[in-house]
Order: C-alpha cells, then structure tokens, then sequence
C-alpha cells in the first residue's frame, strides 16, 4: 500500500503543488483565480465542479484574512476532499450468497485495462481466501480469451471461455453454472468492448447481463476507464452507463498521469463512486480507491 501511494503521488502531485502554490501567493487576484481554474480544468476535474471548488476557496479564503501555510494545506484539503466525495460507499461487493457466487461484470472500451483488471481483481480475491472463476465473454478477439486464461493460470482461478466468434452470453452463462456448480465464491466476467458499433455494443452487453441475471444477481458491473483518456473517457462511460447499470469505476493508468481530476468528473456524470484504481502493469498495481490516500496525494 505504501508503494502505491507513493507511485499515485509521483503522478499527481503536479495538481496539488500547484493549487498550493497559487493560493500561497500574496495577492489573490482575479488572475490567480484564474490560473486556479485553469490548474484545476487541465487536470480533468471538469468545469462545475472547478467553479464549486473555485467558488467556496474564495469564500474561505476570504474569511481566513491573513493565510498561514499549513491553514491554507488544511483549506484546500478539506475542498478538494469534498470534491471527491469522502462518503460514497466504495465497496466491491462480491460476497457469496447461501448457494451462490458473488458475480461481476467488468465492462469498458477496448484498451483501458479490462482483462488486466479482472486479472488483478482475480489475484486480490484469490489471496484474500477466496476461489474464482474467470468468465472469458469477449469472444471476438482470441487474443482476449489467452490473456485472461494466462491470468487465471498465474493467479490460480479456473477460466471458462468458447471459441472464437462464439456468443459471448453463453460464455458468460456457462462462468456463472461452473462457478455455482464449482461451489466458486466469485465470477468474474470479462467482456467485449468494441465501441464503433454501439448498436452491436448495447445489444451484447445487455444480452450478457441478461442472461446472466437469470442465474442470479448481479452483484457488481465495473466500469473500466483509462484516467488518460479524459473527455474521450467520459462520452464512453456515458455510452456503457445507458447499456447497464454500472455499479462501480474502476479508473486505470492513473500512474500515468497527472491528471487525476477525472475521478471527481467521472462520478459526478455517473452518480457512480470510483471503487479501484490501476496503479501499473502488475499484479498487485490495484488498489481500493480511497479519497483520503488519494487528496493526501495530490497535496504531497
Ligand atoms: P482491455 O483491452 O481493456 O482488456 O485492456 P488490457 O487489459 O489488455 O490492457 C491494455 C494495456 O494497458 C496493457 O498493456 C496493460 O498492461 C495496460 N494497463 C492496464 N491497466 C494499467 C494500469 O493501471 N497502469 C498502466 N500503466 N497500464 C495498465
């Protein structure tokens, strides 16, 4: 935890120091104001919540009259711990119930992270005691199905794939009966994620979710998103959020970029708590998101 703090820092601190800087200044124009926001839109956090941000710092900082360093650090915590929602409920659900596996679906643009995060997530439960099995749903590109049948090998969870081209709802139907029949505490089912046909798109996803609901609940569908991607980002998570009902954002690569006010615009389009974060390429680079680690970050 302690390593992936300290890599969510090296990326993020840019935004924090930033902000710190700004408002440490003597004067606080009309410019610097501006700058705030600027500092605040280029690192994604999207421009509602910039003006409410921007909006109470002044207020605040109006009240303060004179400014020590560490009132202003405290000042902008606190805001910027608001902004990112200190309260929403960040569990992944996954518990089993009397009979049956706690069953997600992990959802996204191709090339976000999909079949790495099942992975990683696969991992985390594995070692956490508990016995999984991977649903390989995207069935378009065989390349898909290897690599998340190398992370189960690697992780020690069995892989239910079909072949190639195959109808990804029964993959994911299949996952679901092994699993039950398997006594498995949590399907993981990884899915297709091809964009340019939306249609095609909603069509299959929704196809999978339904028929895997008719095992049983849904317990999670994860919203994977490339924190690198930006606005791109938010049209897709706007596309899947109208396909199913996205339980959960799983915001990946965000040790890539400095731009982690993705998070804050993210949930505020969703109405969905971002509930992992990608913190690299490994096995272990994810990590539970959590706002205070996080604005810690930001802040240095
Ligand atoms: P999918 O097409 O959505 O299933 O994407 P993949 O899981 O194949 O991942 C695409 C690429 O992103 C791979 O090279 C991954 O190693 C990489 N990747 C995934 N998650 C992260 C992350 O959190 N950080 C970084 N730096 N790379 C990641």
């Amino acid at each position: 935890l302690v390593r992936l703090r300290a890599r969510l820092s090296r990326s993020q601190n840019a935004l924090g120091k930033g902000l710190l800087n700004l408002l440490s200044r003597e004067h606080l124009d009309e410019d610097t104001w501006e700058e705030i926001e600027d500092t605040l839109l280029t690192a994604d956090v999207g421009v509602q919540p910039t003006q409410e941000l921007v909006g109470r710092l002044r207020e605040r900082v109006k009240v303060l009259g004179t400014r020590t360093p560490e009132e202003l650090r405290g000042l902008l915590r606190e805001e910027l711990l608001q902004l990112v929602g200190p309260d929403m409920d960040r569990t992944v659900r996954t518990e089993p119930e009397a009979g049956k596996p706690g069953i997600v679906m992990v959802v996204g643009v191709n090339g976000t992270g999909k079949t790495t995060t099942t992975g990683k997530l696969a991992r985390v439960l594995v070692a956490d005691g508990r016995s999984v099995v991977l649903g390989a749903a995207d069935t378009f590109r065989a390349a898909a199905a290897d690599q998340l049948q190398t992370w189960g090998e690697r992780v020690g969870a069995h892989t239910v794939r079909g072949p190639e081209g195959g109808d990804p709802a029964s993959v994911a139907f299949d996952a679901v009966k092994e699993g039950k029949e398997m006594g498995a505490d949590v399907v993981l089912i990884d899915t297709a994620g091809r964009l340019h046909t939306k249609t095609g798109l909603m069509d299959e996803l929704g196809k999978v979710k339904r028929v895997v609901e008719k095992h049983a609940p849904l317990d999670e569908v994860l919203l994977v998103l490339d924190a690198t991607t930006g606005q791109n980002g938010l049209i897709q998570a706007r596309v899947f959020a109208e396909v199913v009902d996205v339980t959960g954002i799983v915001l990946t690569k965000l040790d890539g970029t400095a731009k982690g006010g993705i998070v804050v615009a993210v949930q505020r389009e969703l109405g969905v708590p971002v509930k992992l974060v990608g913190l690299g390429e490994g096995p272990d680079d994810l990590a539970p998101f959590e706002p205070e680690a996080f604005v810690d970050a930001l802040i240095g």
